[in-house]
């Protein structure tokens, strides 16, 4: 048995656990020499929609396994459908696997790559007597198949000629005959307790360009039987896919076995990922595109990889939340908060701390001398002592956060008040004498402080403590941006779930996307470059928008903030 790999992308994890029940049938299978002990997975995505956080799932699977075991990992797009796929798609789709650290090297495939061969399967197919064409319609087809408790029904055409079923197909394929008007099917068992072996469909008359073949064709092969073939002419050993396609083993080995493929692929099943708060369905992901309730499919509030990486998930993160969930046939939904206890880890341990002022206060320190500005020092990771420090400026003017400060607070109130003493991180105590008020409106507009010169660097020589720390920036030096908060996209845990007279669309949070402008950050936030990730201390983790951050204009994106719901689910739990 190959020994599992252990390199970047998998670093910590695998190796070390015990394994899913698909790598134990892989491991196995190369212990006994099945498929000469050689392990071949793919990735088969339809290029009809961006790839989500679900797929990241499936990915880290198959580029897993082959990884682990010394084999290797296709990318197939499953283009058999003309009329919903896109080139922009098969782009993004690439990029997206890519970021997620996976490599198919030169493994690039289109199942549209073997329609020649397809085809020829079908004729082979038709010439075993295992095929027929059907001029019935798709709706008696479908009318005709039966249920689970009562056996389908036999087609008129059922018993054509092997002759017959040659010239009809080939006049199928050279486009003599409408869309609709017939159908290549198997000849399998009406009467089959699985009604996916009830004749099954496959291939359809469809005069509709392809986005690679263009109009070359105009009969395009089912799923069922692309997918199996597509399996066995890539070599694949291990065909790996989600539980809705159980029932569709059985078609997938008839297949093989019927056209006598030697050293046939098989099909496993494991459960897709459900999350909560937010949905996993290209369709319903599409219908928030189309209908402008987001703004693309990157949308950082989008469970896309796309938005994901632009909201400032990490791959790393999302490559240990999905080693961290399994992979098991059983059904689940996983707490979203656990996504974000994964990337709060990782960004923990690498994001640089940095001061930002989301909604800004102007204070005045009273006592300190007009027109003098000094330099302090920052510490930029207490994670990580060889991140260092940076200098950062500071002034008689400085903005803090609007809700640290209450004129009237209440009990265990440690933040700013009038009378009250804080410390401003890295700088010195503050103690708030005034809080300046618009007569008009009441509201708040500026703070008077003053400051004691002896608490630089946030000590007092005299051991008096306070009990609040702010975080602040110099009004001399701050520079302006924008900064989007996010929340989760659905109100509730399940928005599939949806009462029937309602829309999944009914239940987006209106609360998702907050945008704040005038935000003042720290001057060295200057230099950041699109993507580049922060912690606002205090804050959350934020990044860089990746698609309308400007120089001189940025615009930040909270990633999430620190609060960290998982590990207080985690506390009930084990208290409970
Ligand atoms: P959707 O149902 O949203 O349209 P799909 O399953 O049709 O998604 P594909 O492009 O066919 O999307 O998916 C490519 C691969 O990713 C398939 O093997 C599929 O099983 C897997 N996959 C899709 N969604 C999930 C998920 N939520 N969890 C795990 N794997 C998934
Ligand atoms: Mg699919």
């Amino acid at each position: 048995m190959v020994a599992p790999k252990n390199d970047a992308a998998t670093a910590g994890t695998e190796g070390q656990k015990p394994l899913d029940f698909i790598r134990q049938i892989v491991a196995e299978d190369v212990a006994a020499g099945v498929h000469g002990g050689r392990v071949a997975t793919r990735f088969p995505p339809e290029p009809n929609g961006f790839l989500h956080i679900g797929h990241a799932k499936s990915i880290c699977l198959n580029f897993g396994i082959a990884r682990q075991f010394g084999g290797t990992c296709n990318l197939r797009f499953d283009d058999t459908n003309p009329s919903k796929e896109e080139m922009a798609y098969v782009e993004s789709i690439q990029t997206d696997v890519r970021w997620l650290g996976f490599d198919w090297e030169d493994r690039l495939f289109y199942a549209s790559d073997y329609f020649d061969r397809l085809y020829r399967f079908a004729v082979a197919l038709i010439e075993k007597g295992k095929a027929y064409v059907d001029d019935q319609s798709a709706e008696q087809i479908r009318q005709s198949r039966g249920t689970l408790t009562r056996p389908g029904i036999p087609s008129p055409y059922r018993d054509r000629s092997v002759a017959e079923n040659l010239d009809l197909f080939e006049r199928m394929k050279n486009g003599e005959f409408p869309d609709g008007s017939r159908v290549l099917r198997a000849k399998i068992d009406m009467a089959n307790a699985n009604v996916v072996m009830r004749d099954p469909t496959l291939y359809r008359i469809r005069k509709v360009a392809h986005h690679r073949t263009g109009d070359h064709w105009c009969i395009y092969p089912l799923y069922d039987f692309a997918h199996c073939l597509s399996d066995a002419i890539e070599g694949i050993t291990h065909s790996i896919c989600t539980m809705e396609f159980e029932n569709n083993r059985e078609l997938y080995d008839w297949i093989l076995e019927t056209l006598e493929i030697p050293d046939r692929p098989r099909q496993y099943e494991f459960a897709r990922l459900n999350l909560t708060r937010t949905v996993l369905s290209k369709r319903k992901l599409l219908q928030l595109v189309d209908e402008k309730i987001v703004d693309g499919w990157d949308d950082p509030r989008m469970p896309t990889l796309s938005g994901l990486r632009r909201r400032g998930f990490t791959p790393e993160a999302i490559r240990n939340f999905c080693d961290r969930i399994g992979v098991a046939r059983a059904q689940s939904t996983v707490d979203y908060a656990l996504l974000e206890h994964c990337l709060r880890e990782d960004l923990n341990r690498r994001a640089p701390r940095v001061m930002a002022v989301l909604r800004p206060l102007k204070l005045v320190i009273e006592n300190y001398p007009q027109g003098q500005t000094e330099t302090l020092e920052a510490i930029n990771n207490p994670e990580d002592p060889a991140a260092g420090t940076r200098p950062v400026p500071f002034g008689r003017e400085i903005y803090i956060e609007r809700d640290d400060f209450m004129v009237d607070p209440p009990k265990k109130w440690f933040r700013l008040a009038p009378g009250r003493e804080v410390r401003l991180r890295y700088a010195y105590f503050i103690t708030c004498t005034e809080a300046v008020t618009d007569p008009k409106t009441g509201e708040i507009t500026e703070l008077r402080c003053t400051y004691d010169p002896a608490t630089r660097g946030g000590d007092a020589p005299d051991g008096r403590k306070v009990k609040g720390t702010l975080h602040w920036v110099a009004a001399h030096a701050a520079i302006a941006a924008e900064v989007r908060l996010y929340d989760n996209l659905f109100t509730v845990d399940n928005p599939a779930e949806v009462a029937e007279d309602k829309s999944f669309l009914d239940l987006v949070n209106p609360e998702a996307l907050t945008v704040l402008d005038g935000c003042r950050l720290e001057p060295g936030l200057a230099a950041a470059a699109p993507g580049d990730f922060f912690q606002f201390e205090r804050l959350g983790y934020f990044c860089v928008d990746a698609k309308d951050s400007r120089p001189g204009r940025p615009v930040f994106n909270r990633t999430v903030t620190l609060r960290d719901t998982w590990a207080k689910i985690k506390q009930k739990q084990s208290k409970s």
